[in-house]
């Protein structure tokens, strides 16, 4: 069967979006990611009452985004990888989010989220096309006949890597390893790529 690589975004090719905003703007309470926080919903729903709070509005985030680059070597590991398999990234953040990162990262493919925004650039929710979406994006690939090995650094990953026929944890945190020791855990693009591909 052939192969297909799924990969994460933040943490994996790009820092995170959260984090550079919360530095950005001095706001700590942002700095929790899905590292941190396994109920996405719940802390999606916490940032966009920390925005409100403070009136920033999507213009503001995406400034920020504008100044992030791939992390160092990502652009090079997805270039290589996109040489050699296919590559879906399969990522929990916004469109509204993902361009100027996508631009960076030569355009793969993404498969992610969209923010519910107002005209004046309030945000004011968010929609998932599906729940759980990396898990159901796998299960699909695989349906299709591709033997998918995935990648990622977060608790929102587990799922994908859980349904891949080989899942690989990137520089993820101690608790998501300790609590899934199943996944083999990486700390640079060699050696993920090595787990992925090997
Ligand atoms: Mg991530």
């Amino acid at each position: 069967m052939p192969l297909l690589i799924t990969l994460d975004l933040e943490g994996v090719l790009t820092p995170e979006v959260w984090i550079a905003f919360a530095d950005a703007t001095g706001i700590p309470e942002l700095r929790r990611t899905t590292r941190d926080e396994p109920d996405y919903d719940l802390l999606m729903r916490g940032r966009i009452e920390i925005l409100d709070r403070h009136g920033l509005r999507l213009p503001d985030i995406q400034r920020v985004i504008a100044t992030l680059d791939p992390l160092p070597g990502a652009l090079e590991f997805i270039a290589r990888l996109r040489e050699t398999t296919q590559v879906i990234v399969l990522s929990d953040t916004f469109a509204q989010f993902a361009a100027p990162l996508m631009r960076k990262l030569g355009y793969p493919t993404l498969f992610c989220h969209e923010l519910v925004v107002e005209k004046s650039g309030r945000v004011v929710g968010y929609t998932l096309r599906i729940v759980d979406s990396k898990r159901c994006a796998v299960e699909a690939l695989r349906a299709l006949g591709y033997r998918v090995h995935s990648a990622g650094d977060s608790y929102n990953d587990t799922t994908m890597l859980a349904a891949a026929d080989r899942g690989v944890l990137f520089r993820c945190p101690d608790n998501v390893a300790r609590e899934f020791p199943q996944f083999a855990r990486t700390q640079t693009h060699e050696e993920l790529w090595d787990a992925l591909m090997r």
